[in-house]
């Protein structure tokens, strides 16, 4: 079967994959319920379903107030602030419930229709996180450092957060122009039973949080790469996967950090070499 025609109205609903029968994924959704793909390197997830969706859109913002941190010990860190918002056409809730059997607590992603029938659909988990002493998402976002190629494109990884939890709720005002964005906070709070982003609301996890840091240490002086990714399994059904990382160019020297631009990066090495 073809993929679903784009509907016609405001509510793109830009993630419907409408897969009949002989249709091949790895892994998805499909009404009722499915369990969410997981694994590392699996294909994204895809949505079966002739609905029209009313989709979140998560983006992260650039990170900022970002520094170094010298541990006692002598263990060097990166800290860094981070916004992920919802710039989509519906909002982003998450509910919890508590499996008996294995005392986990999963989580649904509630999604209205443009036909009034709301849908839920399996995407993870809540986890207790004993630092922030609250629930959290799991695998909600990735902070990584990389190395830059010469052309300056993302050569390896050099420092990873691996993939982090976070309490997700509506914290600032990103886009109160939004058409769909209301002034009204909905959520608030990092419980277990539901989290969640509103459209044109944002989540900004501060940098002396716990979790927000990259280990330097042992890491030469010279410039890299900051990419932060939310949804980085692609399990939550959003709009559009493509638009959910943020990147910045560093210097690094010693314990100090600064943004730079890729016009700095070149003209800096060419005084180290000879340049065109
Ligand atoms: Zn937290």
């Amino acid at each position: 079967m073809a993929l679903a025609p784009a509907p016609a109205q405001a509510f793109q609903a830009l993630a419907l994959v409408d897969a009949g029968p002989g249709a091949v994924a790895d892994c998805g959704w499909e009404e009722p319920g499915f369990p969410a793909c997981d694994g590392p390197g699996q294909a994204r997830p895809r949505l079966y379903t002739s609905a029209r969706l009313y989709l979140p859109d998560l983006r992260t913002q650039p990170m900022f107030d970002l520094h170094i941190r010298v541990l006692p010990g002598g263990r060097r860190t990166l800290r860094l602030a981070n916004t992920i918002w919802n710039s989509g056409q519906g909002s982003l809730e998450l509910t919890g419930e508590l499996d008996p059997a294995t005392n986990q607590t999963r989580v649904l992603q509630h999604i209205d229709t443009a036909q009034g029938d709301p849908r839920k659909y399996l995407v993870g988990e809540f986890v207790w996180h004993p630092t922030h002493d609250h629930w959290h998402f799991d695998e909600f976002t990735l902070y990584q450092l990389w190395t830059l190629k010469a052309d300056r494109s993302l050569d390896q990884v050099v420092a990873s957060s691996d993939k982090l939890s976070y309490c997700v709720i509506d914290s600032d005002v990103v886009d109160g122009e939004h058409p769909g964005f209301s002034p009204r906070r909905s959520y608030a709070n990092c419980g277990q039973r539901q989290q969640g982003l509103s459209v044109g609301w944002g989540d900004t996890y501060k940098s002396f949080l716990d979790g927000q840091s990259l280990d330097l240490t042992g890491l030469p002086d010279g410039f890299y790469a900051l990419t932060s990714s939310v949804n980085p399994n692609g399990v939550i059904i959003e709009e559009d996967y493509t638009n959910n990382s943020a990147q910045l160019y560093l210097a690094i020297r010693g314990n100090q950090v600064s943004e730079v631009t890729l016009k700095q990066i070149r003209a800096a090495e060419c005084d180290k070499t000879v340049c065109e």
